[in-house]
């Protein structure tokens, strides 16, 4: 078979979108599939959707409309703000966005007019982060501008946390979130369906959430593909943590000294890669590189590591282990990993 390849089991996937869409159900939180870490890739959406899913979300046009030709229902959801210069594309291939820019918003609804079409709106707001979002004072503002803006239909409030600095999602923020989307309810003489509370990192709080407020939404992709939650990266009870494995084969199998000789100075990728012990070792080359993977998300075979990884070659110190040129070995991948070998070129992709 095709190496290196990524095999996707479909089961799985659904498998872990029904339970977590069970276990957030009781708290009166649905989910969207966020289907870019798997370059929207059709099946995989179709199966987060199959698990129970009620919309799609991603952060590019391109894997929106990916999504929209393979005919898949469900809202589509844009969950990066829009670059004003496709606001066209965005209101034709995304039924609603997350925003965050008051100028973005007003060329958003000029597109929607023209295309005879309402888009929604999702405002986000900054709680800490400090990657995407409006402030809290700055809020009803743009609420009260998006509301009464033909082309534009207000849905509702979000926010993201956890990306860029790694602030927790706790109730205290969620709490925030909740008294904002009441105010701006005042304010605009409006009722907002849609709280969307975060990502992945948002499950610690929301499986022990007794008081979800009126977070009714997590945009989830991560949890749904490796089965782990980001904040600790822990598996989550009932949940696969094998739905994706990374296979790649052995193009030399050989044993090399532990140690390099000659003078040593930077290799390809920085300093020289740190090589321990003394002796003989069994090195492996298997052909697959940083074009096609993140070597620090790598979770090799159980007695193997990882001595390096350059552009084409991954060097691996096997162990015991009887390791012939030819044979294929299978790797679990985090979130870095999975989403550069989703988005490589030179890596199939094998559905279970
Ligand atoms: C990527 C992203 C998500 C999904 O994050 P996961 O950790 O994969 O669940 C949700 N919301 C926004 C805005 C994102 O950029």
């Amino acid at each position: 078979m095709t190496a290196p390849r990524l095999e996707i089991a479909l089961g799985a996937i659904t498998g872990n979108t029904r339970a977590l869409v069970d276990l957030l159900s009781a708290k009166g939180i649905h989910v969207t599939g966020v289907t870019k870490a798997a370059l929207a890739d059709p099946a995989v959406a179709s199966a987060m959707l199959a698990g129970g899913a009620v919309g799609l979300g991603d952060s590019r046009i391109e894997n929106l409309s990916r999504l929209r030709a393979a005919g898949l229902p469900g809202p589509r959801s844009l969950i990066r703000s829009p670059m004003v210069s496709q606001v066209v594309e965005v209101v034709r291939e995304a039924d609603l966005s997350l925003n965050t820019e008051p100028a973005v918003l007003e060329a958003l609804a000029v597109a929607a007019l023209e295309q005879g079409r309402e888009h929604g709106v999702i405002l986000m707001v900054e709680l800490g982060d400090l990657r995407e979002g409006l402030a809290p004072v700055d809020v009803m503002d743009v609420a009260k501008m998006v509301a009464k803006r033909p082309g534009l239909s207000l849905l509702g409030l979000g926010t993201n946390l956890a990306c860029q600095c790694g602030v927790v999602p706790d109730q205290a923020k969620m709490d925030e979130l909740t008294r904002l989307v009441e105010q701006v309810e005042q304010a605009c003489g409006v009722v907002l369906p849609l709280v969307s509370g975060g990502n992945s990192a948002n499950l610690d709080w929301a499986l022990a959430a007794e008081r979800p407020g009126r977070v009714n939404n997590l945009r989830l992709g991560e949890a749904i593909l490796l089965g782990t939650e980001p904040l600790h990266r822990r598996p989550i009870d009932g949940l696969r943590t094998d739905a994706v494995t990374l296979v790649a084969e052995v193009i030399e199998a050989q044993v090399k000294p532990a140690q390099p000789w000659g003078e040593l100075a930077q290799g390809a990728f920085g300093g020289p890669a740190p090589r321990r012990g003394s002796g003989l070792l069994r090195q492996a080359i298997l052909a697959i590189g940083r074009q096609d993977v993140d070597p620090d998300g790598l979770r090799p075979p159980p007695g193997m590591g990882v001595l390096g990884m350059s552009s084409d070659h991954l060097v691996l110190d096997v162990g015991d282990h009887d390791v012939a040129v030819g044979a294929e070995l299978r790797f679990g991948l985090d979130y870095s990993a999975l989403l550069r070998a989703m988005t490589s070129p030179f890596v199939a992709r094998v559905f279970l």
